[in-house]
């Protein structure tokens, strides 16, 4: 078989991460990763990129680990590098805290994050509404900078990037041996899934760069998430919004929740407001399906419905969706041995 040619449809944090894992993994290869829309103008631009777990209820939890594990372990890899300032990848210290105390005090990821511990009182005394809370250093993900790193890396390993959309993953069958679906939200109407709904959420990025730490409310609705250039203040989720409008009243309520949390905020300028949609799914979409039509077959890989957790585990679903692609390209591999026969 001459060498296969793959399609990535998505541009995103997990189109670009899975193309480069392919890219990666199966060497020979031509792969090309078509999108209607790239950085700055995907979903994954607006994300705050903290890499903190967001739970699939639907996707057994050692499953979850191992793709947070393998997607901290990459990027602290990148954080210790020359290319961390590029790539937009560094460590932050912080806090999450809580009003109660939570049932699960040691949430799945706390043995791969650094220095997970609880708080102390001095540290208790910063947050006088809360009671108890976790104190940790993760990694964050600047995310234009990390897209335009992974569309750097992936021009220099060969992948072409060409702007399309894609209405239907057969139209693909007659240009490509395997198609991987990384559409994000714009799955619901390409593959027509049903199970996928947009969670809506608007983010202030502000300038203010003596907030140094990240502050989380253990709801996971507010938060502050200090990157290199602007703070990300959070949040919202609602669930079923389509809108990609911001909304004022939002956007004050966000301010106020984030300076009840740390009131030097009051000083922030250049506030930017962005709305993105969650691409949002019981479990993760990670599998192979093989389409047919009058005797054709199209193997596609699917790898979409992070949610609100793409960035902290992208790497590991990267990887997953690359292996399966090896597995479409053995089984096409076989067919032809045997057709040939
Ligand atoms: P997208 O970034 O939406 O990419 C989908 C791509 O597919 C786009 O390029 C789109 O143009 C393309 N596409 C869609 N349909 C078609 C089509 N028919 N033809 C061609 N191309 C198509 N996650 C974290 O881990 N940490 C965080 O701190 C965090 N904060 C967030 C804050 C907000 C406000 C939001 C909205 C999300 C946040 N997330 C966070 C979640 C994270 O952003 C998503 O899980 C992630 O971006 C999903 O990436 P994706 O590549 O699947 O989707």
């Amino acid at each position: 078989m001459a060498a296969p040619k793959v399609a990535v449809v998505g541009a995103g944090v997990v189109g670009l991460s899975t193309a480069l894992c392919v890219a990666e993994t199966c060497p020979s290869c031509s792969v090309m990763v078509l999108s209607d829309q790239f950085s700055p103008n995907t979903t994954s631009d607006v994300a705050a990129g903290i890499l903190i777990p967001h739970t699939y209820p639907g996707t057994p939890i050692h499953v979850q680990k191992q793709w947070f594990k393998e997607t901290f372990t990459y990027l602290f890899a990148i954080s210790n590098s020359a290319e961390a300032s590029e790539a937009g990848i560094h460590l932050v210290s912080g806090w999450q805290v809580f009003k109660n105390t939570p049932k699960e005090e040691l949430p799945f990821w706390s043995d791969v994050v650094l220095g997970f511990r609880p708080m102390s009182e001095a540290e208790l005394q910063k947050f006088p509404q809360h009671r108890f809370g976790q104190a940790f250093t993760t990694l964050k993900c600047d995310c234009p900078p990390y897209l335009l790193w992974l569309e750097k890396r992936l021009k220099a390993t060969g992948v072409q990037m060409c702007t399309r959309k894609v209405a239907d993953l057969w139209e693909l069958h007659s240009e490509y041996n395997i198609v991987v679906n990384c559409a994000g939200i714009g799955a619901h109407q390409l593959v027509g899934d049903e199970k996928l709904f947009p969670v809506r959420g608007q983010v202030l990025k502000v300038h203010a760069p003596w907030v140094k730490n990240f502050i989380r409310d253990g709801d996971g609705l507010t938060y502050i998430y200090p990157g290199i250039h602007r703070v990300t203040l959070g949040g919202t989720r609602e669930k079923e919004s389509w809108s990609l409008s911001p909304d004022p009243g939002t956007t004050k309520d966000i301010f106020d929740r984030c300076c009840s949390l740390e009131p030097s905020l009051r000083g922030a300028q250049e506030m930017k407001v962005k709305v993105g949609l969650r691409p949002s799914r019981w479990c993760v979409r990670l599998q192979r399906e093989v389409l047919s039509q009058g005797g054709v077959k199209l193997p596609v890989v699917h790898n979409y419905g992070h949610g609100a957790g793409g960035f902290s585990v992208h790497r590991g679903t990267a990887k997953e969706a690359a292996r399966l692609v090896r597995e479409c390209i053995a089984a096409l591999q076989g067919s032809t041995s045997k057709a040939k026969l």
